[in-house]
């Protein structure tokens, strides 16, 4: 139960968590706000979401609100829910995020507060600071030296994270290091004979339980990951670009940017997308993606994820597409040999590109 004399929020470990989280924690913490987290995902999580949304609804939103309700049952009063519009002007979320707020009022029932706040940079007065206030003032905090102080301290720890995650290292262990103020740089050397990018939002794939812990399991076949964390934001805009793209989503960076740079990139053997079943803007991304990929002739496996996504049939399909890159690689190599003074013509069937 809450301490009423402590300043506490709740943050659900969803969404936005896995990509701003750094930020979130050094703000509050600055402002002397505890931060409690829900616990990580479990089928428990995701079948107490599904229960309360309609089935067409995003996975990501079903474990959203499985996230809320374990904060409401361990005693957290206040729930922090932004609604994060736009990130740039005239670049959008999509609905399901900008209604995060209006969306769990709707669905949960239950004696909790919203700590709603809104980003929206394509209106006037909604820019970072109003954010930030709106995230302070249920606290009592108004004053804008202290949010402003709170604020330097959220960049450095999500800038932290950042710097760590560029240079190779992995996720867990940049957030990890990012949280107690500290930066390290490793020194990447185990050698990989296949990398390969994988293409989604961070919510998809830094959530052990959604994407069954697939770092892990492509670490296990010697397989590099690529993510958008690794690239720059003017890597990702190029990575638009070369899509043939504008932006118009905000979540293009992590999908078409990235697959437009991944694709360009002579290191990566294959492209992986994984996408929540029922996401509108995903499906047209990875639409387009699949379609220039064939152009690239870089093998492409879109992996679709939702509550009954079964764990068998997710790793058969993951060691196919990884054989067949195998197989490529080998070719490749063999036919870049001369038998008597001749090139080898070995031509492995690795033309199919799964859609589904
Ligand atoms: S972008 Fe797609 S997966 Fe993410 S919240 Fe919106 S509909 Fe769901």
């Amino acid at each position: 139960m809450e301490n009423k004399s402590e300043k506490i929020i709740g943050i659900p470990r969803a969404m936005s968590f896995y990509n701003n989280y750094p930020f979130y924690y050094g703000f509050f913490t600055d402002l002397g706000i505890k931060i409690v987290l829900s616990d990580v995902t479990t089928k428990q999580t995701m079948s107490n979401g599904s229960a309360l949304v309609v089935t067409e609804t995003c996975l990501p939103i079903k474990v959203y609100i499985g996230h809320i309700l374990n904060l409401i049952d361990k005693g957290i009063d206040k729930i922090f829910v932004p609604s994060i519009q736009s990130i740039a002007p005239k670049i959008y979320n999509c609905s399901k995020i900008r209604g995060l707020p209006d969306l769990v009022r709707n669905v949960v029932k239950r004696d909790f507060t919203i700590i709603e706040a809104t980003l929206d940079k394509s209106e006037k007065n909604h820019g970072l600071y109003d954010f930030l206030k709106e995230m302070a003032e249920p606290f009592g905090i108004t004053d804008e030296k202290l949010i402003k102080k709170a604020s330097k301290a959220g960049w450095k720890c999500y800038n932290n994270f950042h710097i760590m995650v560029k240079s190779g290292m992995s996720y867990k262990k940049a957030i990890n290091y990012a949280l107690q103020g500290k930066v390290f740089i490793e020194n990447q050397t185990k050698e990989y004979p296949i990398s390969i990018a994988l293409i989604s939002h961070g919510y998809n794939i830094y959530d052990e339980r959604t994407c069954m812990k697939i770092f892990d399991k492509l670490e296990a076949m010697d397989v590099k990951v690529y993510t958008s964390l690794q690239l720059s934001n003017e890597q990702l805009d190029d990575g638009i670009v070369s899509l043939g793209n504008e932006q118009y989503w905000a979540n293009e960076y992590d999908m078409t940017g990235s697959a437009g740079h991944y694709l360009k990139d002579n290191r990566i053997d294959g492209i992986i997308t994984l996408t929540a079943f029922g996401c509108g803007p995903d499906s047209l991304m990875v639409e387009r993606i699949t379609r220039k990929a064939k152009r690239f002739n870089k093998p492409l496996l879109n992996l679709t994820i939702d509550e009954h996504t079964g764990e068998a049939g997710f790793i058969t399909r993951l060691e196919a597409f990884v054989d067949m890159l195998f197989r490529k690689k080998r070719a490749n190599i063999i036919n870049n040999i001369e038998i008597n003074g001749h090139k080898s013509e070995y031509i492995p069937n690795t033309n199919f590109i799964e859609t589904k």
